[in-house]
């Protein structure tokens, strides 16, 4: 009943009506049928660390495999910890594509990934540690605006050096060569929380990870956005240097989003060919300078060398408009973009602009996440609820729209040579 009451919100743009028409049978059965969890469901993005007694049912639960993001200093262990336990290594990556029946309750498995939050930070001196100025002065320089209330800083964490972040996750990337980087990104809305509790008679959950909002109230502060770009910077060329892909965070941001990425691609821009020159290439020796071009190409950019951007981005709850995708998708572009949504994020209130974002992202780029912050059944809940909704959008059967899923996934983790 909610998937239908959500259809008819789309119905205003006279496109999107008739793309959902022709997949109205299709999206009768996917409503409605059992969910074919032994094709295989991959969680983008997601945070289970957030909750660690729930890590324990990571290997019960029904999704194939977790993206689990660190996000802040009290994760990034976590994540570590259970990519000992549940990490993928090359012996278990055939059974991530096994679609036999009988293994519908197949293992989970995780993806770990490294990385610092936006939300987060403000925490991180962006320098050296022989550089490194007062608390104090840390703060005023990384927040906006810059605070004069002492107290508040004063119950801030000791600030870290950017290269002491950047030398655990090179460390941490080196110890998995299946993780990639993330959660990383610029957070334009955010406001940096406070020590007190929004209300009084607010109790600690002790389940949950310290570090993150909990129940805390609100300060007028934010972290200042070149400093948020900064921090982004640094780990996206060392996603690039390391040839990882990564998961990233934007919110209120998606102008500066863009602009932070392109920064660490100028000057390797795939070359794409104007109409008049492929003209002219018709007209004379194509095989010639076709080969000439491709081993120029081929020179300059070898997958796997190291390069100042990663080599597959995933805009995580992609919450931009349609329209912004269209610059991401541009040839030009040398890094895959993939783009991901969450039931949480991406259809919490208003879903318009998620519906047309999911029809305009090219079938090979989408990915599904839940974004959740516990393991267990309401996180596969959650999986299964926005792959349907994807699959409903696309015209795609519940069993296209896993081995699509599926493929984007391994394409997104493992790179090209994964790709099935
Ligand atoms: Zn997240």
């Amino acid at each position: 009943m909610l998937l239908l009451a959500f259809l008819n919100t789309v119905t205003s743009n006279q496109h999107s009506a008739a793309t959902l028409r022709m997949g109205d049978q299709k999206q009768e059965a996917s409503e409605t049928k059992h969910f074919p969890w032994h094709l295989g469901a991959f969680d983008a993005h997601c945070h289970p660390t957030d909750t660690v007694p729930s890590l324990d049912s990571i290997a019960g639960m029904k999704t194939r495999a977790l993206t689990i993001m660190a996000t802040r200093g009290q994760d990034q262990r976590l994540v570590a910890d259970f990519a000992d336990k549940l990490g993928i290594t090359e012996d278990t990556v055939p059974a991530l594509e096994s679609t036999s029946t009988s293994g519908e309750k197949s293992r989970g498995y995780i993806v770990p990934a490294f990385g610092w939050h936006p939300w987060f930070s403000h925490q991180i001196f962006v320098g050296a540690k022989d550089e490194m100025p007062s608390k104090f002065n840390h703060y005023r320089m990384a927040i906006s605006p810059s605070p004069e209330d002492d107290d508040f800083i004063a119950s801030l964490p000791d600030p870290r050096p950017l290269s002491d972040l950047l030398d655990q996750t090179r460390h941490y990337l080196e110890r998995y060569p299946h993780a990639i980087v993330g959660e990383i990104g610029l957070d334009r809305a955010f406001r940096i929380p406070r020590n007190e509790m929004v209300d009084n008679g607010y109790e600690r959950d002790p389940a949950l990870t310290p570090g993150g909002r909990e129940g805390r109230r609100l300060s007028p502060y934010r972290v200042d956005m070149r400093h948020q770009q900064n921090i982004m910077k640094a780990q996206l060329n060392l996603a690039g240097e390391m040839q990882r892909a990564v998961s990233v965070h934007g919110v209120a941001a998606h102008g500066v989003v863009f602009e932070t990425l392109e920064e660490t691609w100028r000057g390797h821009e795939r070359r794409s060919i104007s109409k008049r020159e492929r003209k002219r290439r018709e007209s004379i020796d194509v095989a010639h300078q076709e080969k000439k071009k491709s081993e120029a190409d081929e020179q300059s950019s070898k997958p796997g060398d190291p390069k100042p951007f990663p080599p597959r981005i995933c805009l995580h709850s992609y919450s931009g408009p349609a329209d912004t995708l269209r610059q991401y998708l541009h040839p030009s572009v040398p890094a895959i973009m993939f783009f991901s949504f969450s039931r949480l994020v991406n259809f919490s209130s208003t879903s318009n602009k998620a519906v047309a974002a999911i029809q305009a992202v090219p079938d090979d780029k989408i990915l599904a996440e839940s974004d959740m912050h516990a393991a267990g059944e309401k996180m596969d809940d959650l999986l299964e609820d926005i792959v349907r909704k994807i699959c409903q959008i696309k015209g795609w059967t519940l069993e296209e729209g896993l081995k699509q899923l599926r493929s984007n996934w391994l394409h997104y983790v493992f790179g090209q040579t994964r790709e099935r």
